[in-house]
């Protein structure tokens, strides 16, 4: 079996595995789809060793093996992965921080026990029955293999969640800006402003619900003439570069929030004073918690967080390479590429 592993800068390469069998208490899943990640991008730009489970860790398919041990799931089963409950029994946990329980972050970082050698750019992947969630029925598989990215959003606004009729500003018109947005929107924002260079992008923020979208250099005098020149409420940092997390603290009021999902990949220099003068409330959120994973299911199954119009693009797994060339490219034309192993 043929798996799509990114193995240095620039290279993404098909290497062969055996067949997966399941753990005693793991599954296999025969892939229907698998998302490119910005965090696949970030990994094929940088080249810096990452866990080999991470790249094409956004997928949904069928179960087609369980493990001797495992009751919640059989074979035939639409599933897709997420990350376990918490473990009850870490360090965190035991001290009573069960939303920090190592276990899940190791797993969300692909360094679980008996993680996978390889993503879900592949045909089949065993892993444990706890990371699989079942996919509810009216969710179409476009909509099930985007539940992971948008469980990221969901998380952050969940973590820093506007208060009723905030001006927010979403930093971003990525996947994950794009449903940021629409999740800053059923948590209460009043108005939400998308600061995107992209014109594609931006009108796609338009159709899902932002009340302005706008190119980075006409940002600031919008947020202005929009809160009488004191900034936003909550400003939600989505594109993950050095310069945009000091940008997301200048588009803020005084007494304002940032919350920070892009991840950089280098220091990014921040400008203290401004953070000072304005006494910025900054959080930091990373992935989601399983039980996100399942509300996020909710709100996609209701309509609340619309993911069809993201999909831009299905390739087979000869194509992953060029795939994530082209979102690497800065130009590209995609939003949310899927890739179908069978292909
Ligand atoms: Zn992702
Ligand atoms: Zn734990």
């Amino acid at each position: 079996m043929h798996a799509a592993v990114i193995t240095g800068q620039g290279r993404v390469e098909l290497l062969e595995f055996p067949q997966p069998e399941p753990r005693p208490d793991g599954a296999v899943v025969d892939i229907e789809l698998c998302g490119i990640c910005g965090t696949d991008v970030h990994a094929f730009q940088s080249g810096a060793p990452y866990n080999p489970a991470i790249c094409g860790h956004e997928w949904t398919g069928t179960v087609s093996a369980v493990g001797a041990d495992v009751r919640s799931l059989r074979e035939g089963d639409r599933v897709a992965v997420g990350v376990p409950p918490a473990c009850g029994r870490c360090e965190a946990c035991r001290a009573g921080h069960a939303a920090y329980c190592n276990v899940v972050l190791m797993t969300s970082i692909g360094l679980e026990r008996g993680a996978s050698p390889y993503g879900g750019f592949a045909p089949q992947i065993a892993t444990s029955a706890a990371r699989l969630i079942p996919v509810l029925p009216s969710l179409n598989s476009v909509q099930a293999a985007q539940v992971e990215p948008a469980a990221v959003a969901f998380h952050a606004v969940r973590h820093t969640q506007p208060h009723l009729g905030d001006v927010a500003v979403v930093q971003g018109a990525g996947p994950i800006g794009l449903v940021t947005l629409q999740a800053a929107l059923a948590g209460g924002a009043g108005c939400v402003v998308v600061v995107e260079p992209n014109a594609v992008r931006r009108s796609l923020a338009l159709t899902l619900g932002a009340t302005h979208a706008v190119h980075p250099d006409d940002a600031a005098a919008l947020v202005a003439e929009l809160t009488r020149g004191l900034g936003a409420d909550v400003v939600y940092e989505c594109v993950g570069r050095p310069d945009t997390v000091q940008q997301a603290v200048g588009r803020a009021r005084r007494g304002g929030r940032m919350c920070l999902i892009g991840l950089a990949n280098e220091h990014a220099p921040i400008d203290p004073t401004v953070w000072l003068l304005k006494e910025i409330k900054v959080s930091a959120a990373l992935a989601y918690t399983h039980d996100d994973f399942d509300r996020t299911m909710g709100m996609i199954a209701d309509g609340r967080l619309v993911l069809d119009p993201l999909h831009t693009g299905t390739v087979g797994l000869a194509d992953v390479g060029a795939a994530i060339a082209d979102l690497a490219s800065g130009t590209s034309s995609h939003t949310k590429v899927l890739v179908d192993p069978r292909r």
